[in-house]
């Protein structure tokens, strides 16, 4: 796949293939191209070549809403709730595709809110203004806001950045009991120790392309790996 801006190549034929019901992280310097990776398979900007390809369908080209149905969902590195609704209302939300009031929400779909804002320890906020809650309690009703539409792949654009540490070991637990129970999740992360922890596979970008692919342990001890940061 090929992303380009102007004669600038983002992702230059990049080629990356995420096994089902794993945690695949993305690492690679500053400007290597994992964001826009992000928003070209998911429907926010049409590559320029290649095709994506999700669970069996090419899907380049759907809008970023369609492919969410289809199962593929994301979240961006700075959230933006509903601020003037409540933690729970922006979980049901992601149904009425706004603040629209009149529309049906089932009884099934509030469970699942209520499941899943126990699941995130969120749950003691449910009835708070989402716009009043701490920067983590705002990651984690990110990432439920997604689970709502029970995607079988969930990318992650740096989902640990600014959350504290109690805070980022408990993300990752639950991301690997979401992972257990089937959902695939594609992480962009800096933290190397995010990615020693909860990463199968991992895909390393340097100037749009793939630079090296392999498990934590013999991504990182690559040498090409080390100059690829340095060099910045
Ligand atoms: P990363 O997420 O790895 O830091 P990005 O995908 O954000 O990298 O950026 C890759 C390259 O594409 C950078 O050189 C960046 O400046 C450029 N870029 C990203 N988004 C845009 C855009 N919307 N318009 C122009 N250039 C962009
Ligand atoms: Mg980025």
């Amino acid at each position: 796949m090929t992303k380009r801006f102007g004669s600038l190549v983002a992702n230059d034929k990049l080629s990356v293939t995420v096994e089902e019901d794993t945690i695949h992280g993305v690492m690679g310097p500053n400007g290597s191209g994992k964001s826009t990776f992000f928003n070209t398979v998911t429907g926010f900007y049409r590559p320029d070549g290649g095709t994506v390809r999700f669970d069996g369908e090419d899907v380049t080209g759907w809008k970023p809403d369609e492919i969410a149905r289809r199962g593929l969902a994301r979240t961006f590195q700075i959230p933006s709730p509903f601020e003037d609704l409540t933690v729970k209302e922006n979980m049901l939300a992601v149904f009425t595709g706004g603040i629209r009031s009149g529309v049906r929400i089932s009884e099934e779909k509030r469970a699942r809110a209520d499941e899943l804002l126990e699941l995130l320890e969120i749950d003691h906020v449910a009835d708070q203004e989402a716009g009043g809650v701490s920067g983590g309690q705002e990651k984690l009703l990110e990432l439920g806001r997604i689970l709502m539409l029970e995607p079988a792949c969930v990318m992650l654009d740096e989902p640990t950045a600014g959350v504290n540490p109690s805070l980022r070991n408990r993300l990752l637990d639950h991301l690997e009991t979401l992972n257990d129970r089937g959902t695939t999740f594609v992480i962009i992360e800096h933290d190397m120790r995010v990615i020693a922890d909860v990463c199968d596979r991992v895909t390393v970008f340097n100037q749009g392309q793939v630079l090296v692919e392999g498990d934590f342990e013999s991504v990182t001890s690559d040498e090409r790996v080390r100059d690829a940061y340095l060099g910045g």
